[in-house]
């Protein structure tokens, strides 16, 4: 795990406790953590009912309007939601962790009920740090279920208080993936309508780093 996955328990303090540490990597991160974790707060804090915090982890590179949609449709359900962008050091990305958390938090601005933070290594232990036990997932067509079946499973038995909930987008975004969207992007092709305007203007002054299809 490196130091941006770690949660802090600073800026008013949660409700829970929590023994998380961690190292700032830039002081813009540092700063967005404790907004996070001040957000996460007052509605913890609220009439100090403890509300189940929801996590839609994933690598979000870019973030389109499937992604949105669930994002909407999880935020009907939980009065909280922190998109958990994945940082693996491991995988080349067309933006950085970071790069991800800014332009996913611009479309949220304004919202308390969305939170966007990054993460490396387990997701159990990303969900212990913002203590949430719900993990949402999308579910595009039966060809995601198998895998996504397994990881529910293995989740729940790195974590038995973890419950995976299951949540399908709009008809129209169900054969939407990151991938095809930088696909199409590095073929000089339109995205307009599949992800936000702002991604896509970032995405295709990105052309030149994108990866073709062979
Ligand atoms: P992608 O599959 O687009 O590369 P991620 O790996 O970042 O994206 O996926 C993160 C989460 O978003 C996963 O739960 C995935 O099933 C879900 N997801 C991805 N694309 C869509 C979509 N078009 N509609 C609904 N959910 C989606």
């Amino acid at each position: 795990m490196t130091a941006l996955s770690h949660g802090e328990n600073e800026g008013g303090g949660r409700c829970g406790d929590s023994s998380a540490k961690w190292m700032p990597r830039t002081e813009n991160d540092e700063l967005h953590r404790k907004d996070c974790n001040r957000r996460l707060a007052r509605i913890d804090c609220v009439n100090n009912l403890h509300r189940p915090v929801a996590v839609f982890p994933g690598s979000f590179d870019p973030f389109h309007l499937g992604h949105y949609d669930i994002v909407a449709r999880a935020t009907q359900i939980f009065p909280q939601v922190v998109v958990g962008i994945l940082d693996n050091p491991q995988k080349k990305s067309v933006f950085s962790p970071l790069e991800r958390v800014e332009m996913i938090s611009e479309l949220y601005l304004g919202r308390d009920d969305v939170i966007v933070q990054s993460f490396t290594g387990l997701l159990v232990n990303f969900l212990k740090e913002v203590d949430a036990n719900i993990i949402i997932r999308g579910m595009r067509a039966i060809s995601d279920f198998e895998y996504e079946f397994q990881m529910a499973l293995m989740n729940r038995r790195l974590y038995p208080n973890a419950e995976t909930v299951f949540l399908t987008p709009k008809e129209e975004y169900s054969y939407l993936s990151s991938r095809l969207v930088r696909e199409v992007v590095s073929l000089g092709g339109d995205v307009t309508g599949l992800v936000p305007e702002s991604i896509r203007v970032l995405l295709e002054d990105r052309i030149d780093t994108l990866e073709r299809p062979t």
